[in-house]
């Protein structure tokens, strides 16, 4: 069996980004930007006032009580350009230009109104004061924001700015999800004994969600060859990627393996020496398509999901391989033990120490265990042939969620 690194060496080997194109700025967030932002002028484009007040020489006012008259106006948005020698001033806005020969800004609040449409500055201003110089923030043709950035808001903004319309980023990967199971009902089904209600769907449609994926289906199939490689045939034709859950593993009702290849899939790998998730398969199929099956257990899902398909989907979406795998390097409170035998991924959650953020292992039981889960912040792994982690060991923890308030007067049974 393969280890973790040996599966995710092979899945960076075997994806590669989807196309990109120029995509209307109200739709990039989050995409990967394929081609570098630049500055399309000097930012700022000239001397601005960073405050409503009097353009002034700052010659004229290096001594308290300086009289000097108002000769124009210039408001945010207004071309005028008044010339203004020395003794003179004029009227300016936040935003605005600075007129020719003007060089500081008197606040409106250091100056009392004089006789004849003038002001009597009260104390000498620095010169230079409140303007923002023409380019000190960038010079046209900067690179504002690189190739393989992952756009934020700000970023969006920038691209606004600059006059970016239609950034070029990466496609984003369409998805989908097909839950199998004989057993499996919806939430707002009704369940007999011998049946349980599909936590694996929605859980994957949310961390898709959460981490600005979107999930174009989630269909539940029974444990059947023939439907199993049909829904997939089917899915294929819209999606680059589907996350498959339940019936990959080798007993008799695990349809998943065979259906893939069915399909027409050359599966990659199937079996990584970790726990949870043993049995995780993975698929490519012609046109830079993949599949990705994962154990029905629901540790096994949410595990699976962060350490190979959220930094598949990552690759697909064009971000840099080296950035796909999101990890903290944090000391453990308390002591880890596993039996070595594969990676452990333990859950934990993330608290506050005083000295900083420290890791603490929450006991599970089983990979079957979504309530735990849900007081856990994320997993860190015990490497493969290591047993036991001493308090104060360095992990690298995995974030599952961002909004950890949750869990701040919770106690936790160590591991
Ligand atoms: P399997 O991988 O199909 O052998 O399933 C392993 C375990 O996970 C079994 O106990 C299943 O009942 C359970 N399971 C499978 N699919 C789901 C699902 N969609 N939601 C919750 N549990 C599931
Ligand atoms: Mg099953």
């Amino acid at each position: 069996m393969i280890t973790q690194e040996v599966a995710w060496n092979i899945i960076t080997r075997t994806i590669t980004p989807l196309p990109v194109s120029p995509h209307p700025l109200n739709r990039c967030l989050h995409h990967i930007l394929a081609e570098a932002v630049k500055a399309d002028r000097d930012v700022p484009a000239a001397d601005r006032s960073a405050m409503d007040g009097f353009a002034v020489r700052g010659d004229d006012i290096t001594k308290p009580a300086t009289e000097l008259k108002i000769v124009g106006e210039v408001p945010a948005g207004s071309d005028a350009a008044p010339s203004v020698g020395p003794g003179e001033c004029v009227l300016i806005y936040t935003g605005a230009n600075l007129p020719p020969d003007t060089d500081t800004i008197v606040r409106v609040e250091n100056t009392t109104p004089a006789e004849d449409a003038s002001i009597t500055v009260i104390e000498p201003i620095k010169k230079g004061a409140d303007r923002f110089r023409k380019g000190e923030n960038a010079s046209k043709g900067d690179t504002l924001i690189p190739a393989g950035t992952q756009l934020t808001p700000a970023h969006i903004g920038i691209c606004a700015q600059t006059g970016c319309a239609k950034p070029v980023v990466h496609k984003h990967p369409a998805i989908s999800i097909l839950v199998t199971g004989e057993e499996l009902k919806t939430a707002g089904e009704k369940v007999e004994l011998h049946q349980i209600r599909d936590s694996n769907g929605p859980t994957l449609q949310a961390m898709l969600k959460a981490n600005h994926f979107k999930a174009n289906s989630s269909t539940i199939v029974n444990d059947d060859l023939k439907t199993t490689s049909t829904a997939i045939s089917a899915l294929l034709d819209t999606s680059d990627f589907i996350i498959i859950t339940g019936g990959v593993s080798v007993g008799t009702y695990d349809y998943v393996p065979d259906a893939i290849k069915k399909a027409g899939g050359t599966v990659k790998f199937h079996g990584v020496a970790m726990q949870p998730g043993k049995p995780q398969l993975f698929a490519e199929f012609p046109g830079n398509k993949f599949v990705f099956g994962l154990p029905g257990n629901p540790l096994s899902v949410m595990t699976g999901f962060h350490e190979f398909i959220l930094p598949a989907l990552k690759i697909l979406s064009g971000m840099p391989v080296d950035k796909c795998h999101e990890s903290l390097e944090l000391p453990l409170k308390n002591e880890a033990n596993s039996k070595g035998r594969r990676k452990y991924y333990a859950l934990g959650r993330l608290i506050q120490g005083t000295d900083g953020y420290l890791i603490e292992p929450i006991k599970r039981k089983g990979s079957a265990d979504l309530i735990t889960a849900g007081k856990a912040d994320g997993v860190f792994a015990i490497p493969l042939g290591t047993k036991h982690l001493d308090p104060g060991s360095i992990v690298k923890f995995t974030p599952w969620v961002t909004e950890r308030r949750t869990h701040v007067n919770q106690p936790s049974p160590t591991l």
